[in-house]
């Protein structure tokens, strides 16, 4: 397929999630309707990029509203985010289409093997008996992971021997995670298999972080780009120069303050393979940029930039345990009913402090008494807490940094 090619299918598929999501969503019938667009608009392709960018307010307060005609118990799921701004946000994923066909795309071009097995660093999965259905899944395939919220010189052992009684073909994680494992591996004295690649996301790769990585690891290391909303949307190939968009199942599009297409800009995804829960030219709000170039790899993917934007610190507790800052971005999942946003910031002496900002009518008392629990517990009861009510939390340039530490 040819870069053109792929544009005409792409801008194909565009309309055809928006004309479906028009008719099927409610949400989107209002919205779109709002801003003059009808079905017969998507009969011109140029429509899609007209479409009001739909925003993470709009999702977290209408998540009724998002539920297409054509979503059954049985084709979706719900999927508690904590987000990557730290503003929590609850959809619906369409099990019909499985976001492993993405990865398998990305893996391939990593010449990972098809029937490998995986290390995830990442934050774990809960209950025994999730993890018992992951290995049904997988199967032949070895899935094992070490728990990003929280590494102990035990678990970084337990995740070696693992690591050596069914090697890695790939290793899956975030950015900080891996590093930190790695190193930690490293001064354990472990002499790993390496594997086929390592792929890392959830925060910029740097160049001097992918050298650390991939020489502690012996593998190259490649960056990607997904959200916890749409999973697998941009990725390296073997050049590492620049990431490649999954069209046509997915776009990334570049958007400048304007919300005009601009070379450099906020990142607007769409996911073209949800249709129980559609997220359609929706407001990632990190920062990139669009390469023009053909990649010289060949493949006709687009490609951006590396993405930048989500900037978060590990957090440092006294025993040694670092508790890596993506895995802190579940800590208000279960209240995304009460808390709109929150803040993280560790202070020099490792004390912890935690602003929060409710929604109103947010029984305020009984979710900082939940938080602060659940953060002691994450924190295992090492360092004081401290969390505040306020009425806002400030951006810097277009970005809230939820999780920073000083210690
Ligand atoms: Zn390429």
């Amino acid at each position: 397929m040819t870069a053109g090619e792929l544009s005409v299918e792409t801008a194909k598929r565009c309309s055809e999630q928006a004309r479906f999501a028009i008719q099927n969503v409610p949400f989107y019938q209002e919205f779109y309707r709002d801003h003059g667009f009808q079905i017969s608009s998507f009969d011109d392709p140029a429509a899609f990029t007209e479409l009001p960018i739909l925003e993470k307010t709009h999702v977290r307060e209408n998540f009724d509203k998002f539920i297409s005609t054509e979503r059954t118990e049985r084709n979706s799921v719900i999927s508690r985010t904590g987000g990557s701004t730290g503003e929590p946000l609850k959809l619906l994923r369409d099990l019909r289409f499985p976001a492993r066909a993405l990865e398998w795309q990305l893996f391939s071009w990593w010449d990972v093997p098809q029937h490998g097995h995986f290390a995830e660093i990442r934050r774990q999965v809960k209950g025994v008996s999730t993890s018992k259905v992951r290995e049904i899944l997988w199967w032949p395939t070895r899935r094992f992971q070490i728990d990003a919220y929280s590494l102990t010189e035990e678990s970084v052992e337990a995740f070696a021997q693992q690591w050596l009684k069914t090697p890695p073909s790939v290793v899956i994680g975030y950015v900080g995670a891996v590093l930190e494992v790695s190193r930690r591996l490293g001064q354990l004295g472990y002499d790993l298999p390496a594997p086929q690649a390592i792929a890392t996301t959830a925060a910029p790769l740097h160049m001097g972080t992918r050298e650390e990585i991939s020489s502690l690891l012996g593998a190259p290391c490649y960056d990607h780009y997904r959200s916890a909303e749409i999973p697998w949307m941009a990725g390296e190939c073997q050049e590492q120069d620049g990431l490649h968009i999954l069209e046509p199942l997915r776009t990334v599009e570049i958007v400048g303050n304007d919300d005009r297409p601009a070379s450099v800009g906020q990142t607007i995804a769409s996911d073209l393979t949800n249709r129980v829960f559609p997220l359609i030219r929706y407001r990632l709000g990190d920062q990139s940029s669009v390469i023009e170039e053909a990649c010289r790899c060949g493949r006709p993917f687009p490609r951006i930039r590396s993405v930048v934007g989500r900037t978060s610190d590990n957090l440092k507790l006294p025993s040694g345990v670092v508790i890596a800052a993506e895995g802190l971005t579940q800590l208000c999942e279960e209240h995304i009913e009460s808390v709109r946003q929150f803040q993280i910031h560790q202070k020099s002496d490792k004390s912890v402090d935690v602003r929060l900002v409710l929604r109103p009518g947010a029984e305020s008392q009984r979710v900082v008494q939940a938080i602060s629990d659940k953060l002691d517990g994450l924190l295992k009861h090492e360092v004081p807490i401290q969390v505040d009510l306020v009425d806002s939390i400030a951006h810097v340039g277009g970005k809230i940094s939820y999780i920073s530490s000083d210690a």
